[in-house]
C-alpha cells in the first residue's frame, strides 16, 4: 500500500481542525476593499463592507399603503388606512407587511452578498434591519407569534446551502432577545417547498400566481391553527409568494398573517416607474433611524 492509498482514507482530526481553522481565517482576510462602494476597509472583518454603507441603509419614510407597504403617490386616508390600487382591488391574505427599506442602495448589495455571493455575514445587519420591523409586531394579539421563514425549495436550498430567510430570521430573534424579551417562537420544518417555481420577472400578475399556486404545503397544520404567525423573507417583490404562503397558513387553521422582510421592490416612486437599482448607489451621511412602531 503506497503513500497516495494512506492519503485517501478519511482525514485525521489534527488535519480536520487544521482545515477549519484555515477555512475561518481566509473567510476573516477578505480583499482590503468594501465589496459595495469600493473604499478601502480599514480593519479586519468578516463582512467585507465599510461601515458608512452600512449606517448609509435607511428606512421608508414616504407614505405607503397600510397593509402591503406600497408607496402610495397620492394618499387617500380613510378610516385610519391608506391603501394602494392594488390592496383596494384584492385585500391580500396576510394583514399587514413590513419592509425595512427599498430594494436598492446597500440593502441590495448586502443582499445579493449573502445571497449570491454565499458571505452569510451579511446576515448580521440584514438581521438587525429585519428585527427592527419585527419589534413592531410584538404587541398584536396576546399569544407568542409563530415565525415563519418562507421555504426554499429543497434542490435551490442545496445548491445555496442555506435558506436566507432562515437565516435573517435567526440573526433578528438573537438581536430582538439581546434587548428585550419577545413573545417569538421561530418554526421551521412546518411550510414546505413542494414544487419549485420559475421566476417571476416578466410574468403577469395572473401568470405569477399560477406559478406559486400549490408550491407550498403544511405538513402539520394543527401546530398553525389559532396562531398568529409572522412570516419572513429577504425581499418583497411582487408579493404573489408571500400571498401565497399566506393562503396556505390560513387555510391551515392560522388566525391572522403579517409579513416582515428586510427590503421591498417599489414598483412606483413619485410618479415615475424606479430606474434599476445600482449596487453602488450608496445614499451616503443618513443614519440607522429608530426602531419604527407598527402601531
Ligand atoms: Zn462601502
Ligand atoms: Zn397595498
Amino acid at each position: 500500500m503506497g503513500r497516495s492509498d494512506q492519503h485517501s482514507r478519511p482525514v485525521p482530526t489534527g488535519w480536520g481542525y487544521f482545515q477549519i481553522f484555515a477555512e475561518s481565517l481566509s473567510s476573516v482576510l477578505f480583499p482590503s476593499a468594501c465589496r459595495l462602494c469600493e473604499s478601502p476597509l480599514l480593519r479586519l472583518s468578516r463582512l467585507p463592507v465599510c461601515d458608512t454603507c452600512i449606517d448609509s441603509t435607511q428606512s421608508f419614510d414616504s407614505p405607503r399603503c397600510t397593509i402591503c407597504g406600497e408607496v402610495v403617490n397620492s394618499p387617500h386616508v380613510s378610516e385610519g388606512e391608506i391603501l394602494c390600487g392594488m390592496c383596494k382591488r384584492a385585500k391580500p391574505r396576510f394583514a399587514r407587511a413590513f419592509a425595512y427599506g427599498s430594494y436598492d442602495g446597500t440593502l441590495r448589495g448586502l443582499i445579493h452578498l449573502l445571497k449570491y455571493q454565499q458571505i452569510k455575514t451579511a446576515a448580521k445587519p440584514l438581521g438587525r434591519f429585519l428585527a427592527s420591523g419585527m419589534a413592531g409586531f410584538s404587541g398584536y394579539g396576546d399569544l407568542t407569534l409563530l415565525v415563519i421563514p418562507v421555504p426554499l425549495f429543497g434542490a435551490k436550498q442545496r445548491q445555496r446551502g442555506f435558506n436566507q430567510a432562515e437565516l435573517l430570521s435567526h440573526e433578528a430573534l438573537q438581536h430582538l432577545n439581546s434587548w428585550r424579551p419577545i413573545g417569538f417562537e421561530l418554526h421551521t420544518g412546518n411550510l414546505k417547498r413542494v414544487r419549485s417555481t420559475v421566476s417571476q420577472t416578466g410574468l403577469t400578475s395572473h401568470q405569477r400566481r399560477m406559478n406559486v399556486r400549490g408550491a407550498f404545503a403544511l405538513s402539520k397544520p394543527h401546530l398553525v391553527q389559532r396562531r398568529n404567525v409572522l412570516l419572513i423573507d429577504d425581499v418583497y417583490t411582487t408579493g404573489t409568494t408571500l400571498n401565497e404562503c399566506a393562503r396556505v397558513l390560513r387555510s391551515g387553521g392560522a388566525e391572522r398573517v403579517w409579513v416582515a422582510t428586510v427590503a421591498r421592490v417599489l414598483r412606483h416612486h413619485e410618479g415615475r416607474v424606479l430606474s434599476p437599482p445600482s449596487m453602488h448607489a450608496v445614499d451616503q451621511g443618513r443614519k440607522e433611524p429608530a426602531l419604527q412602531s407598527l402601531r
